[in-house]
């Protein structure tokens, strides 16, 4: 059966659990606020089911995808409200328009992050945008596959190893599953994001909506993390000025499998991969050109003929390029974290700091920097104000 020895071996899918006969796993958080497998060993029959679903227990190599694009909604405003090009909703109305079902990642009420499906065009808005914190599971793969059994087409999204996840628990090809993955960087703790929240609730009353990019004053390259309260005030802070995001991005409170990414670099066997196109203004600078308001575009990796037809007929625009370029402007297509030496220091001290005060110290970007960063960031918002005002006059 199933045991945990190494954390880094361990990405939280569930697929053990889901797949076990007898019910007898369930997660367990540890310190750090990731679930682990655990084994009621009374009633394990030693099935192996969960060993042989696990996607450690298989590694697979790294695949090149089979084309790259460079890609974006036709739809300026869904371009806007997501957080790449929107290429996942367009894929996910297309499934639903064959009358199929979309899983993807949502805030719940408590604004903790789950997966879940939907059915309806309107059931795609909690999909929409990057949630940066891991999502819970929970009896999706289950759903999924009674949904594919009962021949519906199933389009399902998620981190790689949610995606390999998936995979191996179905244990089998289904010609009706799409499946659709991000490029990862890594997800952080629900832990740490709930008592990020805390603060936030403490200054600002109760919490009504949360953007982790959003685009509408600063743009795709430099958005705003946005948290709107009843308290009325907020926040809307530059990415590299808001706290959780600086902890995030210096792979402070990544999930141990973070470190050591077995799905990544095309080995979650996902249709497609979508990312954001970094540097698009220099591979594609005719199509930049042609669309930018910086509202951004996504960068498209298609590894099965399933998904190539499908980008085909979805209303984006697109252009071909390479995979050299696209990882070129975007290393997290392969590249993993590595572990920061003062992660162990931060879980060490998170009940002894205030929160903000522990990612600030452990995260020091000297004062001058960040004086000349908010002024670049000033001055990048009225720069791109002007141009959309311009562009729209013509
Ligand atoms: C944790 C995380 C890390 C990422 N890291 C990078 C990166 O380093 N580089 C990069 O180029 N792109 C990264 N992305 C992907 C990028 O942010 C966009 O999600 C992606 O480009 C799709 O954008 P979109 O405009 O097509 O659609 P959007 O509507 O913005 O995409 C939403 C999609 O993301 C899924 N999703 C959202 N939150 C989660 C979550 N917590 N867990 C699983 N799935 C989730 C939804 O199910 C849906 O499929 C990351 C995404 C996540 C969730
Ligand atoms: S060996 Fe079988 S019964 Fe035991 S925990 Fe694994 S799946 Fe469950
Ligand atoms: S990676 Fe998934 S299947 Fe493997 S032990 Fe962890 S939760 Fe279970
Ligand atoms: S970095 Fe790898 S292990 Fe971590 S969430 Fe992404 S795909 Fe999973």
């Amino acid at each position: 059966m199933i045991q945990i020895e190494d954390k880094r071996r361990c990405c939280g899918c569930e697929a053990c659990r889901q797949v076990c006969p007898q019910g007898c796993i369930r997660m367990e958080r540890d310190e750090e606020g990731f679930g682990y497998p655990v084994v009621n060993l009374d009633r394990c029959i030693e099935c192996h089911k969960c060993e042989r679903v696990c996607p450690f227990m298989k590694l697979d190599e790294p695949r090149e995808p089979q084309a790259v694009y460079a890609a974006c909604a036709t739809d300026e405003g869904l371009r806007e409200a997501s957080s790449s090009g929107g290429l996942f909703t367009l894929l996910a109305e297309d499934t639903l328009r064959h009358g199929g079902v979309v899983f993807g990642a949502r805030f719940d009420e408590e604004w903790r992050v789950c997966h879940d499906y939907t059915e309806t065009i309107e059931g795609l808005t909690p999909f929409r945008g990057s949630k940066y914190l891991q999502s819970r599971i929970g009896d999706i793969y289950r759903q999924s596959e009674q949904f594919l059994k009962d021949e519906r087409p199933v389009l399902f999204s998620g981190t790689p190893c949610q995606i390999k996840g998936l995979i191996n628990y179905l244990g089998r090809g289904y010609d009706n599953l799409t499946t659709v993955d991000v490029v990862c960087h890594g997800v952080p703790s629900p832990m740490v994001w709930q008592r990020y929240l805390a603060t936030l609730r403490a200054g600002q009353g109760e919490i009504t909506g949360i953007s982790f990019r959003d685009k509408s004053l600063s743009g795709w390259r430099r958005y705003d993390f946005v948290a709107q309260s009843t308290g009325g005030g907020g926040v809307r802070q530059f990415y590299g000025d808001n706290i959780y995001m600086r902890g995030f991005l210096h792979d402070l409170y990544l999930r141990p499998s973070c470190y050591a990414c077995m799905a990544k670099g095309g080995r979650s066997q996902s249709d497609l991969t979508l990312g954001d196109y970094w540097g698009v203004e220099r591979t594609c600078p005719d199509l930049d050109r042609a669309l930018d308001e910086d509202k951004g575009t996504s960068v498209v990796m298609i590894h099965s003929e399933r998904g190539q037809s499908l980008l085909e007929g979805l209303p984006c625009r697109y252009q071909e390029t390479n995979y050299a370029s696209a990882v070129a402007g975007n290393p997290a297509i392969e590249h993993t974290a590595t572990e920061p030496p003062k992660r162990q220091l931060f879980f060490a001290q998170l009940d002894a700091e205030p929160l903000e005060q522990l990612i600030d110290r452990l995260t020091t970007i000297p004062l001058h920097k960040r004086l000349w960063r908010q002024l670049h960031h000033l001055a990048h918002r009225v720069k791109l104000r002007l141009r959309r005002l311009a562009q729209r006059s013509h």
